[in-house]
């Protein structure tokens, strides 16, 4: 029997290559999408917290400050602006709507499934590709991309019964994703097989994922969770980023957005031992001028006999107040009349600069992205074909490129996955 060639070989059945396989088999082509999991966009249903946060409407500007990159020649930013002009955000929002997904902004011009189930993305994306005839087969994970010098002609993999086969197409898009949460099935296979065929692959590395600290009373913050918090990264005492919004304590560290927004610039800090610390401010709005005129408030209201500690249960969250107490070595029973000058500026600087020494990052289990992967440079930007093989493309989180939470993620995989769908044979 005469094997099938296909014009396309999609290895991966995440954001970019649903998107891809959809666009090129509507545009004729005659495509294989090959996904190792027994169900395509298992990683999608979980983004946004089940909500998917699938774009964001800021401008093309802002947007690409967003976006990150190693250290190579092609900065993230110039690399991906050819596929966010070729998809715009816009552009995503109306194939979406054309899908049948209603979406809805929220804060921050951030886009959702309205009624917030992301499963409405993922079954479009799915319904996408079956309505163009898009050949998909499931449980099979792709081992290898196969090149004649260098052209690429297939690649192979083993099918769900744990045989070894190949698969011949014109040309290959390796939309395989990172190796994060790889229960979802991105255990970053796309970068092996990337680098047999000789691409460089820049190191990477978990982001968007928890700090750890080993300030001793990390525990005693556990589950608390604040808004409003300024956040700063030092790193060798140097103020390199600073934050502001929610943020999560764990018995371990430190969680929420604020803190993932800071992580990619502190996990590498602690990859290349540098010191790294986030300082908090918990009072960003007031200064310290107004802190103190508000403890003066405070204490003359409360009675002569009440402790310290009555006084900080009126200015912080419950779950704060030995914490503050401790840091600013206030005896929390002493009698607030009897506190000293110093022993209120020690409260304020307790408030003000909450110093958690950063000795660790979540797992890969628990990071949204993948910093790192396929080098730009070696990745046409607009095309996505790669400059050293012919006929092989990439799209989404396998190559070099990351962003900040914000619907960035999901935009650059769909915009690039959209870009290597008018591969020219
Ligand atoms: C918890 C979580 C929440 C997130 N929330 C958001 C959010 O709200 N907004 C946002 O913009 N981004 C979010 N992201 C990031 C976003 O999900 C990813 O950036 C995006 O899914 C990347 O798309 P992709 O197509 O490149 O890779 P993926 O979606 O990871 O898809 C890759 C696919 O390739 C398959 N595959 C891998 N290796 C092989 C192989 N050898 N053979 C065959 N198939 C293979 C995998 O099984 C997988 O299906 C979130 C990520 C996580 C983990």
């Amino acid at each position: 029997m005469e094997e099938t060639v296909y014009d396309l070989i999609v290895v991966g059945g995440g954001a970019a290559g649903l998107m891809a396989a959809g666009w090129a088999a509507r545009d004729g082509k005659k495509v294989l999408l090959i996904e190792k999991m027994e169900k395509t966009a298992r990683k999608v249903n979980i983004t946004g917290k089940g909500r998917c946060n699938l774009t964001n409407l800021c401008g093309l500007e802002e947007f690409l400050e967003k976006v990150r990159s190693g250290p190579t020649g092609v900065e993230g930013k110039e690399f991906v602006t050819p596929a966010l002009k070729t998809f715009t955000t816009n552009a995503l929002c109306h194939f979406f709507k054309k899908q049948g997904v209603k979406l809805e902004e929220e804060a921050g011009r951030r886009i959702f499934p309205k009624g917030g189930k992301a499963y409405e993305i993922s079954d479009a994306l799915r319904w996408w590709c079956s309505d163009n005839d898009v050949v998909v087969m499931l449980n099979t994970e792709v081992k290898e991309i196969l090149t004649a010098g260098s052209r690429v002609y297939g690649v192979t993999y083993i099918n769900k019964r744990g045989f070894r086969r190949k698969a011949e197409g014109r040309a290959v898009l390796l939309a395989t994703g990172g190796a994060s949460y790889p229960a979802t099935g991105s255990t970053g296979d796309g970068y092996t097989m990337a680098h047999g065929v000789g691409h460089s692959i820049v190191p990477i590395r978990p982001s968007l994922v928890a700090l750890k600290s080993s300030h001793p009373k990390m525990a005693e913050l556990n589950g608390l969770r604040l808004k409003n918090i300024r956040a700063e990264l030092l790193v060798d005492d140097e103020t390199v980023s600073s934050e502001f919004g929610e943020i999560e304590f764990s018995a371990r560290g430190v969680d929420g957005p604020v803190i993932l927004r800071l992580s990619r610039a502190a996990v590498d800090a602690l990859i290349a031992k540098r010191k790294v610390d986030v300082v908090l401010d918990l009072k960003p709005a007031l200064t310290e001028e107004i802190i103190r005129a508000r403890i003066s408030r405070e204490m003359e209201e409360l009675d002569k006999q009440a402790f310290a500690i009555d006084l900080l249960r009126k200015m912080l969250p419950r779950g704060l107040v030995y914490f503050v107490a401790g840091a600013a070595e206030i005896n929390p029973k002493a009698w607030v009349s009897r506190l000293s000058e110093e022993e209120i500026g020690r409260i304020i600087s307790a408030m003000k600069r909450v110093v958690l020494p950063i000795v660790g990052y979540g797992p890969w289990e628990q990071a949204i992205v993948t910093a790192g992967g396929v080098s730009l440079d070696e990745v046409d930007p607009e095309t996505m074909q790669s400059r050293l093989i012919k006929g092989l493309y990439f799209a989404g989180e396998v190559l070099d490129l990351d962003a900040d939470t914000g619907g960035y993620n999901l935009q650059m995989a769909f915009s690039t996955g959209r870009l290597a769908s008018q591969l020219k044979l």
